[in-house]
């Protein structure tokens, strides 16, 4: 098995491609669909995700939720939603760390070996993106310490932004 570090790869593009296991979403609470990369995963996944979406009831904050991929080419999806930025003492940053825990776990009980991330929180919800990619390589590699059947966990880098934040921090750690 390959250490954590070697564990983590940063993908450019569109989560909506990948032939993972399973892909997270940053959903909102409602989980009925959003903007973002909730939307795209809406449209490609078609009308039957939304509809397995209804019966769930809803997701808390830096919690997790698992769905079937339905037309996308990943098997699962697996929402999770991520905090508002406050300013960043309203408990953001140990629930943006929940989001990766939960999805982790989640994805773990289903026997998923790859999947990928999109920038939880980053986008709408404003999340400052140097801490946020800290935050998840932080959590992600600690998960994969402690589990030996994640192999690969994907990062996924929408722009050159966040690619640069995500270089960084796995520079620093
Ligand atoms: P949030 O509401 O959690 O901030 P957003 O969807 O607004 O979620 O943004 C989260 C991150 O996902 C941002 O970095 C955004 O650029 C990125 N993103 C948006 N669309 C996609 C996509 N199709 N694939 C991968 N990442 C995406």
């Amino acid at each position: 098995m390959n250490t954590p570090s070697e564990r983590i790869q940063l993908t450019s593009g569109d989560i909506t491609n990948l032939a993972v296991d399973a892909i997270v979403n940053a959903a909102n609470r409602s989980l009925l669909g959003g903007g973002g990369v909730d939307g795209a995963i809406h449209r490609t996944a078609g009308p039957e995700l939304l509809a397995e979406c209804r019966t769930l009831g809803g997701c808390e904050t830096g919690q997790a939720k698992l769905t079937r991929g339905y037309c996308l080419p990943a098997r699962f999806v697996i929402h999770t939603v991520g905090p508002i930025w406050q300013g960043g003492d309203r408990g953001e940053p140990e629930l943006l760390a929940a989001c990766y825990r939960n999805s982790l776990e989640l994805a773990a009980e289903h026997g998923v070996r790859n999947i990928a991330f999109p920038a939880i929180s980053c986008g709408v919800y404003r999340y400052p993106l140097p801490d946020a990619a800290r935050i998840a390589v932080r959590e992600v590699r600690r998960f994969l310490a402690g589990d030996a059947q994640i192999e690969t966990v994907y990062l996924v880098c929408f722009d050159e932004t966040v690619r640069q934040a995500y270089q960084q921090a796995l520079a620093e750690e």
